[in-house]
C-alpha cells in the first residue's frame, strides 16, 4: 500500500499500523481485524485497505473479492465463537472509510441487544483482553476455510 492511498485523518486508514496480534488475515485489497473502540469479543472488522468511501468508492476487484472475504471472515467467527448468529453491519456514516463490522451475537445476548440493538455492546461488553485471545483461533480457522481462494484476484 502506498501512503497516497491512505488518509491522514481516516480512523479505518490509521489501522494499517494495527498490532499483528489483532489482525486475523491481511492480503493485498482487504484486512480482517480486532479494533480499538469495537473490541468487543467475537466482533471483527473487514475493510479495505485503500482509502475507499462506502460500497460505491470500490473498484472492480474490490467488489468481486468483497463477497467471499465477508463469507470466509463470518464462517471463521462463527465455527470459534459458537454464535447463533453472526451479523455483517456496514453503515458507512462515522467511518466512510468502506468496512463492514462482523459481530457474533452470542447466546447470553438478550433480544432488546440483539439486531441493530447489538451496538450497544460497543460500551456494555468492551473487553479488550478477551476480543485479543480470539483472534488466533480465527486467524487459524479463516485460514483453514478460506483455502485457495485466499488470492483468487492476486493471480
Ligand atoms: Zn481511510
Amino acid at each position: 500500500m502506498s501512503a497516497s492511498s491512505h488518509h491522514a485523518d481516516c480512523f479505518m486508514c490509521g489501522l494499517e499500523q494495527s498490532e499483528d496480534t489483532a489482525v486475523v488475515f491481511r492480503d493485498p485489497l482487504w484486512s480482517g481485524e480486532v479494533v480499538p473502540g469495537y473490541d468487543v469479543p467475537g466482533w471483527f472488522v473487514l475493510r479495505v485497505r485503500r482509502h475507499a468511501e462506502r460500497i460505491t468508492g470500490l473498484d472492480e476487484a474490490e467488489l468481486a473479492s468483497f463477497a467471499r472475504r465477508a463469507r470466509d471472515l463470518v464462517a471463521a467467527v462463527t465455527e470459534v465463537t459458537g454464535a447463533p448468529a453472526t451479523y455483517l453491519l456496514v453503515f458507512g456514516e462515522n467511518h466512510p472509510h468502506f468496512h463492514a463490522l462482523i459481530t457474533a451475537r452470542g447466546e447470553h445476548v438478550p433480544a432488546d441487544r440483539r439486531n441493530g440493538n447489538i451496538l450497544r455492546l460497543r460500551a456494555e461488553h468492551a473487553d479488550p483482553e478477551s476480543a485479543a485471545r480470539l483472534v488466533p483461533a480465527v486467524r487459524r480457522a479463516y485460514e483453514r476455510l478460506a483455502g485457495d481462494g485466499r488470492h483468487p484476484l492476486s493471480a
